[in-house]
């Protein structure tokens, strides 16, 4: 068996003027990633610590001016962070629009979005935007083509030995002519495979427990595979 590293953060990737820090991405306690493209900004899974991250990486006028935030899915630990990301804005006094990726049918962003807007709706000094996304989508913004596509993670039922489905997403982002592609919470899957494949750079998360395969997540001999078919990996989500 292949000796596997466990991830040191921040991990940072940066090639022809596009960017990638994952701050953190540890199961349980917070994912949170920034991505660039030449002066385009984007988050991606907002978890807890997101701000004070943002903070130390970025002027506040950068922060001010972040376009969207993508969200791979509703779990605490990629969104813990979105509640004070958004009320920051609001207090510093952010004037452009907030574009708000997410998977269709995960209902922790529109209900955190929903109380935040019952709690500040009077004094936002800008307007957020919830786009609700199936998976089949395209996107392009500011010059960075934003492919997101379906994975397959879950989450067990309490009290029972059964999981259910979590809507989930990977995104791919493309630049100029570089790829990175993050693939979320999930199991193996043929959309992550066919997606990191070729990519400049693929972040794929090895978050099973004890290394089991499982229905959740990948263990690291799976995501090594998928990882190495892109030209350069990181593999994260890995239980401290
Ligand atoms: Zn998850």
């Amino acid at each position: 068996m292949k000796d596997f590293p466990k991830p040191k953060y921040p991990l940072v990737w940066e090639k022809d003027d596009f960017f990638i820090k994952i701050f953190c991405s540890i199961p349980n306690l917070a994912t949170g990633i920034l991505l660039r493209a030449a002066n385009t900004r984007f988050v991606i899974d907002p978890g807890d610590g997101i701000l004070r991250d943002l903070n130390k990486e970025l002027k506040v006028k950068d922060i001010l001016e972040i376009e969207s935030v993508f969200i791979s899915h509703g779990h605490h630990d990629h969104v813990g962070g979105l509640w004070s990301f958004l009320t920051y804005l609001s207090v510093m006094n952010k004037q452009t629009p907030l574009n708000i990726y997410f998977p269709k049918g995960a209902v922790e962003i529109t209900s955190i979005y929903r109380a935040f807007h019952e709690v500040y709706s009077k004094e936002l000094p800008y307007e957020i935007r919830l786009i609700e996304v199936e998976g089949k989508e395209e996107y392009n913004l500011n010059g960075v083509k934003v492919i997101p596509f379906r994975v397959n993670h879950r989450e067990e039922i309490s009290g029972t030995d059964k999981t259910v489905e979590v809507p989930s997403l990977g995104f791919k982002f493309f630049y100029n002519d570089k790829s990175i592609c993050y693939g979320g919470d999930t199991a193996y899957c043929d959309s992550l495979e066919e997606m990191a494949k070729d990519s400049d750079l693929a972040v794929i998360e090895a978050g099973a427990e004890d290394g089991e395969e499982s229905e959740l997540h990948m263990t690291m001999e799976q995501a090594y595979s998928i990882g190495s078919s892109a030209k350069e990996y990181f593999l994260v989500h890995v239980p401290e």
